[in-house]
C-alpha cells in the first residue's frame, strides 16, 4: 500500500487539467501527489496549440473562467520558466457577415478593451494578411509552447510547491479515500480525477449518461514563413464555432453564407487557428472529427482544406514540417464535474478549452471541496 497522509490530495492526471487541480490544492496548502499512467505528458495539454483563448469564448462563466486563467498563466508563466510566445489575438473577418458579428461582439461586455480595425490597420499590424472587411485585436488571449510549457510547469509544481509525481502508474479502480493502481493502493482524503477524455475507461456509464464522445484533430506545423505573426490569427469560420461569436443573432447570417461557400470545411469542423513559435514556425490548424473512437488516421484530405483556409486568409503556405492528430473529451457543457464516490470528485474539460479555462475551473473545484474540509496539521506554502 502506497500511504499518503491523510490531508493529502491525490490528482490523477499530469495534464492541464490535474496540474491546474495540483496547484490549486498546493496553494491551500495541501501536500500533493499527482499519478499519470504515461511516463511524459502525452495526451491533449501537449497536442494543442497552446493558445490560450479568452476572446471568443462561451459568455459569461467560461468567459470568466478563460480571463482569469489567463490572469494564472501571466502570473506563473515566469516563475515557471514557460515563455509567452505570443499575446492577444488577431480576429479577421474576411466577409461582410462576419464583420457583422464582429462588430456585435464589439458591442457586448466580452468586447472591452478589444479594438475595431480597418483592412489597413490589419495589414499594418500583419502584412501577410489577405484582404479582410474588418479586423479586431483583442488584448486577453496569450499563447504558450505547449510541448513545453506542461513539462516545465510539471517541474515548477515539484520545485516550487513540493508536488511529487508518480508517473508510469495506471488507476484500475476507485473507492472512497483509496485508489487501486498498477503498482499498489494509494490513498488520500481528497482525490481529484482528471482523466481527459480516456475518462471513459473508469467511468463508462457516466460518460455515456453524460454524452461524453471524443474529438480528433487535425495538426500541422508550417516551416517559418520569414515573417513574424504578431498575434494568433483565427477568422469567419471560427466566428461560427467560438460560442462567445456563434451564439450572437448576427452569427446566423454568417453561418449560412458559410454552409453554400465552404460546406465541406464545415462538415469537417474547419476553422483557422494559427500561431507562431520562437523559432518562427507556424501551428495550423483545425478541423473536428467526433466519434466514441476515432481512428488514428491524419486524412490528406482535411489537411488540404485546412491548408486552403490558411492561404485564403495568410497566403501561400510554408512547407508542411510536422503533422499530428489529438484528441479531447467532447459534450455539450463546458465541463463536467461530478463526485463519483466520497472524497472523489471527477472532472473532464468537455469543451476543448483546458488550455484556456483549467486553472479558474480548477480554483472553483478546489476551493469547494477543500476550503469545506478541516485545514490540515501540516501545512506549506
Ligand atoms: C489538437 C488539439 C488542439 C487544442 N487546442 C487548444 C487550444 O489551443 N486551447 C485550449 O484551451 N484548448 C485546446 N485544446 C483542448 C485542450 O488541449 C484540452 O481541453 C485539455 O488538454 C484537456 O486536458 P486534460 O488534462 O483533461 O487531458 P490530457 O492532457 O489528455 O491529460 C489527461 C491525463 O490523464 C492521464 N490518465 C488518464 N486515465 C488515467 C488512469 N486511469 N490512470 C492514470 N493516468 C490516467 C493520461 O495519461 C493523461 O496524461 C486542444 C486539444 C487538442 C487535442
Amino acid at each position: 500500500m502506497r500511504d499518503t497522509p491523510e490531508q493529502d490530495v491525490i490528482v490523477v492526471g499530469a495534464g492541464i487539467v490535474g496540474l491546474a487541480h495540483a496547484l490549486a490544492a498546493a496553494r491551500r496548502g495541501r501536500r500533493v501527489v499527482v499519478i499519470d499512467r504515461d511516463a511524459q505528458a502525452n495526451g491533449a495539454s501537449i497536442r494543442n496549440f497552446g493558445f490560450v483563448t479568452v476572446t471568443g469564448q462561451e459568455r459569461g462563466r467560461v468567459w470568466e473562467r478563460a480571463r482569469r486563467s489567463s490572469e494564472i498563466w501571466r502570473e506563473i508563466a515566469g516563475p515557471a520558466g514557460i515563455r509567452i510566445e505570443q499575446e492577444g489575438l488577431l480576429l479577421l473577418a474576411r466577409r461582410p457577415e462576419a464583420a457583422a458579428v464582429l462588430d456585435a461582439f464589439l458591442a457586448t461586455e466580452m468586447g472591452g478593451q478589444c479594438e475595431r480595425l480597418t483592412p489597413a490597420q490589419v495589414r499594418s499590424h500583419c502584412p501577410a494578411a489577405r484582404s479582410v472587411a474588418a479586423g479586431l485585436r483583442s488584448p486577453h488571449d496569450l499563447r504558450v509552447e505547449s510541448r513545453t510549457a506542461i513539462p516545465l510547469l510539471a517541474a515548477w509544481l515539484a520545485a516550487e510547491h513540493g508536488v511529487s509525481f508518480r508517473r508510469g502508474v495506471s488507476v484500475r479502480h476507485v473507492e472512497p479515500g483509496r485508489l487501486h493502481c498498477s503498482d499498489g493502493e494509494y490513498r488520500a482524503e481528497t482525490i481529484f480525477l482528471c482523466p481527459g477524455d480516456d475518462g471513459g475507461a473508469l467511468y463508462p456509464a457516466l460518460f455515456a449518461q453524460e454524452g461524453i464522445t471524443r474529438c480528433k484533430l487535425q495538426m500541422l506545423r508550417l516551416a517559418a514563413p520569414g515573417w513574424t505573426l504578431p498575434f494568433p490569427v483565427m477568422s469567419d469560420l471560427s466566428m461560427v464555432r467560438y460560442l462567445g461569436y456563434a451564439a450572437l443573432p448576427e452569427a446566423r447570417a454568417l453561418h449560412l453564407r458559410l454552409r453554400a461557400e465552404q460546406g465541406e470545411e464545415m462538415a469537417q469542423g474547419i476553422h483557422l487557428i494559427a500561431v507562431q513559435g520562437a523559432d518562427g514556425s507556424l501551428i495550423v490548424g483545425d478541423s473536428h472529427d467526433y466519434a466514441q473512437t476515432p481512428d488514428p488516421f491524419g486524412s490528406e484530405a482535411v489537411d488540404a482544406m485546412i491548408l486552403r483556409e490558411y492561404e485564403a486568409v495568410l497566403g501561400p503556405a510554408p512547407a508542411v514540417i510536422e503533422r499530428w492528430t489529438g484528441t479531447y473529451a467532447s459534450a455539450s457543457s463546458h465541463s463536467i464535474v461530478r463526485d463519483v464516490a466520497a472524497g472523489v470528485r471527477l472532472i473532464v474539460v468537455t469543451s476543448g478549452t483546458g488550455a484556456s479555462t483549467a486553472f479558474a475551473l480548477a480554483e472553483d473545484v478546489v476551493g469547494e471541496v477543500l476550503d469545506s474540509e478541516r485545514k490540515p496539521a501540516c501545512t506549506q506554502a
